[in-house]
């Protein structure tokens, strides 16, 4: 018995294996072609029994096909099964119907019904029942409106479908940009201020110098930080440090040409860029400065921060740059250099870079690391300069530090103290310097020659107001049991102005106790009457400047002789330092000055080097 041969014609894969396991499985012999064009060559090379098509498929769709199947003298005998699920509807099966389909299945069929349509075709046709509509020359016109309405409505459909597909698509690749362009935010951006951050900031930069070394034109980096910003921060809490950071930011952007940079580095630093100022770097430095100025102003107008006013300042670091002479960061470091520089001057201000300005740095840091050390290595010494009265007899001394160094041999005070105020070192310092004065007393105490001699002791401003200076000199005096009338302490107008009614209440408690006080380089500061009334003084000590010109200049003389005379009147004694010729000393004695120092006396001296001094004195008168 030969057995049933059908040809299945499907471009879906599962759709024909599915097909030839029910048709294999129920004893048919199963070909397959993937569409019409390949199933009308396997059917006309051996002829099936029966035919199941797909209708949408590539290169020849079910129609065509079966338009083909039925035009063919041999083929359109064979029966034609449509097999069909997508976008199928009641005209697919008309159409298919009229070109000559015997049968229409939808897709999915139960495999039994499926079965037994296909036998009812095929016996069908085995009785000639074969449909037969082959297309005759009267439908033929019909029929093809029909197919290409058809065709058409299901591209219409498809198009309609792609569209939708396609704007889906568009509505996914929109999302994506979108979560792209707030993950490069992010990477880029500040979240607080919305100001380009560090790395955005670099980026611009080495444009910027790809740019410069093209045109050769200067631009500036400007590192800005606000003052006092931990302050407000600590003291108001965070949020209302936020609120001052996003004003910062909104001031600095507005105040800036189109295409500067300004960026938030973290904290309360900022960056600006300017480019393209000029070729001339004087020039350069001018805008820079100008803009820079602009911005200190902006940055002092009041802040409404949560309903609360505030007054910030800024200071600001400058930095030129030009080319590629330096890396990013480097500019970025001077120009921070620059801006310690404008704090340590007093905030609220600008500085440019220079190079010498960084030597000085790195030497400064370099002493203040041996700085540190100096008081446990001992090596501080107090140099004695001696105080004459107007027949040089030698009264007492001044205490005058030294720091000898055993990198840098012996350090000026005016080079160190300054330092160790900034760094606190001071108090210990200070400390080292009453005690050893103190000592020095002690040990002067028990000699005839010395036991006389009022030692001055110079005090800064950080150690006069620290809380229990007080008890800190009484303690010492009476540690050592010092008469306290030998010692005098020697204070600034400045130390004493800053706050004067704590300055009264400390001077008076150690006059009390015996102590002495003198006003050390008087003149320079805000001498004013009404001040000087009422601080327990003993001394005015004339500043070495009004001394140095004194027979040069009318202006010194005079106020040589106020001071003189403002002494007398308020009962204080007067003191000349740094009398250096004998002119100068003739002068101030002519004046009414009876107390003098200065190098035409003595130098300041080591101990050993002062006592004999005093010793050579006292035999000579
Ligand atoms: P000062 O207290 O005004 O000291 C006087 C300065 O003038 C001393 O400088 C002294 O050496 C110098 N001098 C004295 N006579 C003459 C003179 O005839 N001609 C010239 N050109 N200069 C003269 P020195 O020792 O370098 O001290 C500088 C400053 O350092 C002192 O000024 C004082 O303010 C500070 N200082 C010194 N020792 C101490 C200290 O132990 N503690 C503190 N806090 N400051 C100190
Ligand atoms: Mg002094
Ligand atoms: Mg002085």
């Amino acid at each position: 018995m030969s057995l049933t041969r059908v040809l299945i014609v499907d471009d879906r894969d599962e759709d024909n294996y599915y097909l030839e396991a029910l048709l294999v499985g129920n004893g048919y012999v199963v070909d397959s072609a993937r569409n019409g064009a390949e199933a009308l060559v396997k059917a006309r090379q051996s002829p099936p029994a029966l035919v199941v098509s797909d209708l949408l498929m590539p290169l020849m769709d079910g129609y065509s096909l079966l338009r083909q199947w039925k035009l063919d003298v041999v083929l359109k005998l064979i029966p034609f099964i449509v097999y069909t699920a997508t976008y199928a509807d009641p005209e697919d099966e008309q159409l298919a119907i009229s070109l000559g389909a015997d049968a229409f299945i939808f897709k999915p069929s139960e495999p039994e019904n499926f079965i037994a349509k296909l036998r009812e075709v095929l016996a069908n046709s085995a009785a000639g029942r074969t449909s037969n509509t082959v297309p005759v020359a009267g439908n033929e016109n019909s029929l093809l409106k029909l197919y290409s309405e058809t065709l058409i409505r299901k591209l219409e459909e498809k198009t309609v479908q792609l569209d939708k597909v396609n704007r889906e698509l568009k509505l996914d690749i929109t999302r994506r940009k979108k979560a792209e362009n707030e993950i490069e935010h992010l990477a880029f951006y500040d979240t607080l201020t919305g100001l380009p951050n560090r790395r955005l900031m670099q980026d611009r930069l080495q444009h910027s110098f790809a740019t410069g070394s093209r045109n050769k034109f200067y631009g500036a980096l400007l590192f800005i930080d606000l003052d006092n910003f931990k302050i407000l921060n600590d003291t108001k809490g965070h949020n209302i440090g936020d609120c001052l950071l996003i004003d910062v930011a909104m001031r600095l952007r507005s105040g800036l040409r189109e295409g500067d940079t300004v960026a938030r580095l973290g904290g309360d630093e900022f960056v600006v860029i300017l480019e393209n100022l000029s070729e001339n770097a004087a020039q350069a430095a001018s805008i820079a400065k100008t803009a820079g100025e602009k911005i200190i102003i902006a940055l002092n107008e009041p802040y409404l921060l949560k309903n609360e006013s505030y007054h910030g300042t800024a200071s600001i670091g400058v930095s030129l740059f030009r080319e590629q002479e330096i890396t990013a960061d480097e500019l970025l470091r001077r120009a921070d250099i620059a801006m310690y520089q404008a704090k340590s001057n007093g905030r609220n201000m600008l500085r440019f870079y220079d190079p010498d300005m960084q030597a000085a740095l790195d030497a400064r840091i370099q002493l203040e690391a041996n700085l540190r050390n100096a008081l446990a290595d001992h090596q501080f010494k107090l140099y004695y300069q001696a105080q004459v009265n107007q027949h040089g007899e030698v009264l007492g001394a001044e205490a005058l530090i030294r720091w000898q160094s055993p990198k840098k041999g012996l350090i000026s005070p005016l080079q160190f103290i300054p330092l160790a105020e900034e760094m606190g070192l001071i108090l210990p310092i200070g400390h080292w310097v009453i005690e050893t004065a103190c000592d020095q007393l002690k040990a002067w105490e028990v000699n005839p020659m010395t036991s006389k001699l009022q030692l001055a002791v110079n005090v800064s401003a950080r150690q006069f107001h620290q809380q229990d200076f007080i008890e800190q000199v009484l303690k010492m005096l009476s540690i050592k049991s010092i008469n306290p009338s030998l010692l005098k302490l020697e204070l600034t107008e400045s130390l004493v102005l800053n706050d004067i009614d704590s300055a009264i209440i400390k001077m008076n408690a150690l006059k009390e106790a015996g102590v002495c006080f003198s006003m050390d380089d008087f003149g320079t500061g805000y001498s004013s009457l009404s001040y000087l009334t009422q601080l327990p003084l003993s001394q005015l000590k004339i500043d070495q400047s009004f001394v140095r010109n004194i027979n040069l200049k009318q202006v010194n003389a005079v106020i040589v002789q106020t001071i003189i005379g403002m002494a007398k009147n308020l009962d204080m004694e007067v003191i000349a330092e740094g009398v250096e010729t004998v002119e100068q000393y003739d002068f101030l004695k002519c004046y009414g000055c009876n107390l003098f120092q200065g190098y035409l006396f003595s130098k300041p001296l080591p101990v050993k080097d002062f006592e004999a001094l005093i010793k050579q004195q006292t035999t000579m008168h």
